[in-house]
């Protein structure tokens, strides 16, 4: 059975042909083990530095709900199954689910994010349920205390996601139209170089060819511009947001004539012992048929590399090529969805620095860059996916908080 508890011989074999460096798949072939109980063992060594599985307590109790449906399931298929080995699928299960998670939403490392500012929700779970898979699955109604029309049709008709029918930039053309219509200015290409801090209490922005005063700046910029911008007497917040990472995510969108997906569903997550730099793969032409080419069916696949993974695996970002990504990619769709024909048109985009990665200690730094601002009485609002979640619906809300907190409403 797949959860056995492995002998110390084949752990330290594990170890051995890591050191050799031989990836994961090649372990698991030779000592004829599953790949996630390779990369458990290994992942295990690096955070603990121990082989052997710790001994619990007697109580409190452990399990939840889910956990004893899973361990019914295991002994009705196996009535021989022991102890160690239903803890040992348990505790493998939640973090092949936890690190594909964080590959698909962050494309990044499990081992270097902070679940408490990554999956606030799963972090909540943990400490109060003590067990993140039971949080993925009964954490109840988490949406925010908003409420409008376009929320009360989401919850109705159960949403699991949401896209728009010409497509995301919709959004930003709609969000543009809208405040010109109300007046606002809209500088395009026009990079913020710096920004000054005047002694009457408002700001000087530098722009490409001149400047503009403003008495309030809500920052929408990457942590990492902000804090090439801010003047120099933020030292401690520039600091701050200097710490603050992101990875670079290249994005293969590949079209193939017909309908040729042996599957259905949303797309799959790779969980990283089957392949650093693969992270996953979207089922677009499925997930969202209204985006599909009129006249005659099409199957169109995003499949997304590299993340936190990307120099190790591919290299410099600068140096890689489409031809490579490309390749990888069509591989991708090939052997994990039995895809083989030759697609007719392809999209290759490298996203250098696009996810923030929310590393350990995250939650410490948006606390400090939040109270330097109140405590200087700084005229600056920061949203944007730098700070508190990544998603577009993150950033909208977030967004929304700020304004309303700027105007008081
Ligand atoms: C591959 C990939 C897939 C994703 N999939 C999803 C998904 O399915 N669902 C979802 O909800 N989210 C998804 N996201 C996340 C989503 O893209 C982000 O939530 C969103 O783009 C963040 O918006 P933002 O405005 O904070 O940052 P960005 O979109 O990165 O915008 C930052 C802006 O700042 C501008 N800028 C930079 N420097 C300056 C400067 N000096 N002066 C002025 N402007 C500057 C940039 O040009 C850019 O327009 C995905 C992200 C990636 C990379």
């Amino acid at each position: 059975m797949r959860s056995k508890e492995l002998s110390m011989q084949v752990k330290q074999a594990i170890l051995r042909l890591r050191k050799q460096k031989k990836p994961i798949r090649e372990i698991a072939a030779i000592l004829g083990v599953a790949k996630s109980t390779v990369w458990y063992i290994l992942r295990k060594k690096e955070s603990t530095g121990e082989l052997i599985n710790a001994k619990r307590p007697g109580n409190p109790q452990k399990t939840t709900v889910v956990d004893d449906r899973r361990i019914i399931s295991m002994v009705k298929r196996n009535p021989f199954t022991t102890a160690n080995q239903v803890n040992n699928t348990l505790q493998e299960l939640a973090d092949i689910v936890i690190d594909s998670l964080c590959r698909g939403v962050f494309a990044g490392d499990s081992r270097q994010l902070s679940l408490r500012s990554c999956f606030p929700f799963l972090y909540e779970a943990e400490r109060h349920k003590r067990s993140v898979v039971l949080g993925m699955v009964a954490t109840g109604d988490k949406t925010p205390p908003l409420d409008s029309p376009l929320i009360h049709r989401s919850k109705k008709e159960k949403w699991s996601q949401w896209s728009l029918r010409g497509g995301m930039q919709t959004l930003s053309d709609t969000l543009e139209a809208y405040i010109k219509d109300r007046g606002v200015q809209i500088h395009k290409d026009t990079p913020v170089e710096a920004l000054h801090w005047q002694a009457d209490g408002g700001w000087q922005i530098k722009v490409p060819g001149g400047s503009m005063a403003a008495d309030h700046v809500i920052s929408a910029v990457p942590a990492a511009v902000l804090s090439k911008v801010l003047p120099l007497n933020t030292e401690p917040m520039t600091n701050t947001l200097r710490e603050m990472s992101a990875a670079t995510v290249a994005v293969v969108n590949l079209e193939y004539d017909g309908d040729v997906l042996p599957v259905s569903g949303f797309g799959h997550l790779i969980p990283s012992f089957e392949g650093d730099a693969m992270l996953g793969i979207v089922y677009d032409s499925l997930a969202f048929p209204e985006h599909n080419r009129r006249g005659g069916s099409s199957t169109r696949l995003t499949v997304m590399l590299g993340g936190a993974w990307f120099e190790s695996s591919l290299g410099d970002p600068d140096a890689v090529s489409k031809e490579v990504l490309l390749s990888l990619a069509s591989t991708a769709a090939a052997t994990q969805l039995g895809v083989k024909e030759t697609p007719c048109r392809t999209i290759v985009t490298l996203n250098k620095s696009c996810i923030p990665q929310y590393t350990l200690g995250h939650w410490k730094r948006i606390d400090h860059l939040f109270s330097y601002i109140r405590q200087h009485s700084l005229p600056l609002s920061l949203v944007g996916a730098s700070y508190e979640g990544v998603s577009v619906n993150d950033c909208i809300y977030n967004a929304r908080k700020s304004v309303k907190r700027l105007l008081g409403c």
